[in-house]
């Protein structure tokens, strides 16, 4: 999306440049007695025309609106999703209060990210919306804004077929394994079969291996699930200190038993809209590597901040680290950095990318930095409330 949202720009900025420049590049002559606002004239009529006749050979949607959120001008695709008449107001169009709120922000300078939503006219399309602020005056004498739109029903179609299988898949292999798992316990309690030294060493490894299948299997069921709702936004007021404290005494005895120390530095009022059950998958996961990947006599200490508008949530332990290389990889599912170490402490790759799916769903932006042998701080930024 980035990279299409920069090749668009890099198009307008080329055109602008053209536009601006067009005496020296193109060979135009502006007439010396044209009074400024003939030029403007020239300029708006003319050369804004050409601009325009080339966004719509653009397949992306673009829409760019004045201050006053009308529509200056649509491309063809845009016409071709709303059917748009100039000179309306884009709420007509797109009535999502969040989109309309983002717009006013961008206006203001605001960095906005990107949207995703759901329009149903003769068929449901999926579409994302990046919004970008004109500063510089481009196309209109004073700051438009213009919004991007990529139509991702098809490839949201292709993840609901992806995830309905693994869904399918994992929904038939949990049976018949909690079958295999119930036996082979009911083996392990019974006495005659534990004289036989080969059952006796077997078996725990048998259980181990079904347990750890089944983690694997609940792991891509939650995965899938979490895919498709990644374009839902949670609607709750969640306090996130309340909630990581909430967490944190799940691990109490985990982590007294490993002699690590956890510390949380709060502040008070760290509001956010989010999901409760899922910032709890989030922070679990984290804390969870912490203590998987850290030595024993360890910190890890966990630091709630605000800074403008957001609430950043650190995590940071002194563990082994992850090298420079993986760090980019360490969000992809089933990566792990050294798969013998991941398999001793259970871990199955898929901890992280299941976080980075919650962390886009709640518009949030997460950061990984870390240092081999020193340990790791994972960032996560949220928009307060
Ligand atoms: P799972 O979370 O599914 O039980 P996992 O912990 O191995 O398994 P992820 O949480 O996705 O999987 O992490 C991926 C890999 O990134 C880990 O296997 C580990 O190599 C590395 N990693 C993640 N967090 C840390 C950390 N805090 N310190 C060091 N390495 C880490
Ligand atoms: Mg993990």
């Amino acid at each position: 999306m980035e990279l299409l949202t920069i090749i668009l720009l890099i198009i307008i900025g080329i055109l602008a440049f053209l536009l601006l420049k067009k005496e020296k590049v193109l060979g135009i002559k502006t007439d010396e007695n044209k009074t400024e606002e003939q030029v403007k004239v020239i300029e708006s009529k003319d050369y804004r025309k050409n601009i325009y006749d080339l966004l719509n050979y653009i397949p992306e949607g673009i829409i760019i609106l004045d201050k006053s959120k009308k529509i200056i001008f649509s491309n063809n695709s845009a016409n071709n999703w709303f059917q748009i008449k100039l000179n309306e107001n884009i709420s007509g169009y797109l009535r999502n209060p969040d989109l309309l709120i983002s717009i006013d922000k961008a206006f203001d300078g605001k960095k906005v990210t990107d949207f995703e939503i759901e329009i149903r006219n003769q068929a449901v399309l999926r579409l994302n919306i990046t919004i970008y602020l004109d500063q510089n005056n481009l196309f209109f004498d004073e700051n438009s804004c213009f919004l991007f739109i990529r139509d991702l029903t098809e490839f949201y179609k292709f993840q609901q077929l992806k995830s309905d299988f693994v869904a399918n898949v994992s929904h038939e292999l949990r049976t018949p394994l909690q079958s295999i798992k119930m036996g082979l316990e009911t083996f392990e309690n019974n006495p005659d079969i534990k004289q036989n030294s080969e059952a006796n060493n077997l078996l725990p490894i048998m259980i181990s291996q079904s347990e750890r299948m089944e983690n694997l299997i609940r792991d891509l069921l939650s995965l899938s699930k979490i895919e498709l709702q990644e374009h839902i936004r949670p609607t709750h007021e969640i306090d996130l200190v309340e909630l990581i404290d909430y967490v944190i005494k799940t691990y109490e005895k985990i982590l007294s038993k490993n002699k690590i120390k956890l510390i949380f530095n709060k502040i008070d009022n760290c509001k956010i809209i989010g999901d409760r059950d899922k910032l709890i998958e989030i922070f679990t996961n984290l804390i969870d590597n912490s203590i998987k990947y850290s030595d024993k006599n360890k910190e890890i200490i966990i630091t709630a901040k605000k800074d403008g508008d957001l609430v950043i949530i650190s995590v940071a332990d002194q563990g082994i680290g992850i090298p420079k290389e993986s760090i980019h990889r360490i969000t992809e599912r089933f990566f792990t950095v050294d798969p013998s170490k991941s398999r001793s402490v259970g871990g199955t790759g898929l901890g992280l990318a299941i976080v980075k799916h919650l962390v886009s769903q709640h518009r949030a932006e997460m950061n990984i930095n870390s240092i081999e042998n020193q340990g790791t701080t994972i960032d996560i930024k949220f928009n307060s409330l």
